[in-house]
């Protein structure tokens, strides 16, 4: 630290944090001392030829300082963190849908969720994301929430939507690329309740300009869905093959439902990740 440096500080000190406490004392050299530390409270500095006493901080003052530092930023965290959750979900109930909360209706499934959830940097490193299938009822969109939440409580944006939602905020817009810019903000996707019921050619093109904007974003896209996973490989619509051909090559399926893992006849070299999450 420079003089200049110093005497600034110094007189930044004595404005804000100068105050004779109980127990303080004038030591030998004339200067106050902390009757905890101590240490001096003031110093002499020579500016301009001349001495001058100034403030300075002892030690408790300085773990004071240090500790108030802390609390603001430990509130701006839990601010940012809250505006996360604000803008990931729209109904506030969610909030709540955690691991710590799950009823454990699909536990091991669950807990594959949940180390993915633990191990996100480096599967988004390999941007690779989850398909969560299965019968309805059966926790996946649990499981996905929970997993924005998991991620959210690290810090790391998520946002869960759906596709109704997603032709809604499309619908009217022109340029569709800076609503899709926007959904890449968030380090994770979730994409609720995939389907084709009620597909017309148009919702179609957008689900497809949707997923591909992710895919081509290299981010993490984690899809909940009914459709049978073994439809979805087989499905000769190109409408529809086009989509689940991009949802297959970087999301990891995972059935809700508690059985058969391991169909490697239909959807082959899924061991590598099933044995990171613990499948
Ligand atoms: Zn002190």
């Amino acid at each position: 630290m420079s003089f200049t440096e110093v005497f600034i500080n110094a007189e930044h000190a004595a404005r804000d944090n100068f105050r004779i406490n109980e127990g303080d004392y004038i030591g030998e050299d004339g200067l106050y001392r902390c009757g905890v530390c101590h240490k001096k409270k003031e110093t002499i500095i020579t500016f301009g030829g001349e001495d001058r006493k100034v403030a300075c901080i002892c030690d408790c003052r300085e773990a004071e300082l240090a500790k108030e530092k802390a609390e603001k930023e430990e509130k701006e965290r839990r601010e940012r963190i809250k505006a996360m959750r604000r803008s990931c979900f729209v109904e506030e109930k969610l909030y709540n849908w955690t691991f710590a909360n799950d009823k454990g209706s699909n536990p091991k499934q669950t807990a594959a969720v949940k180390k993915y959830a633990n191990d996100f940097e480096g599967f988004k490193k390999d941007g690779i994301g989850l398909l969560l299938w299965g019968s309805c009822g059966t926790g996946k969109t649990y499981a996905a929430c929970a997993l924005a939440n998991a991620l959210i409580d690290k810090g790391i944006s998520a946002k869960v939507t759906n596709f109704g939602r997603i032709l809604n905020e499309l619908q009217g817009t022109f340029d569709k690329q800076p609503y899709l810019d926007e959904l890449n903000r968030y380090s994770l996707l979730v994409i609720d309740d995939l389907g084709i019921e009620r597909t017309s050619e148009f919702s179609a093109e957008q689900m497809y300009g949707v997923i591909d904007n992710r895919y081509k974003s290299g981010l993490p896209l984690i899809i909940t869905t009914n459709l049978d996973l073994h439809e979805m490989s087989r499905i000769e619509d190109i409408r529809y093959k086009r989509i689940y051909e991009r949802i297959l090559e970087v999301c990891h399926p995972i059935e809700f439902k508690g059985v058969n893992y391991r169909r490697k006849n239909i959807v082959a070299s899924y061991d590598d990740i099933n044995k990171k999450l613990g499948l």
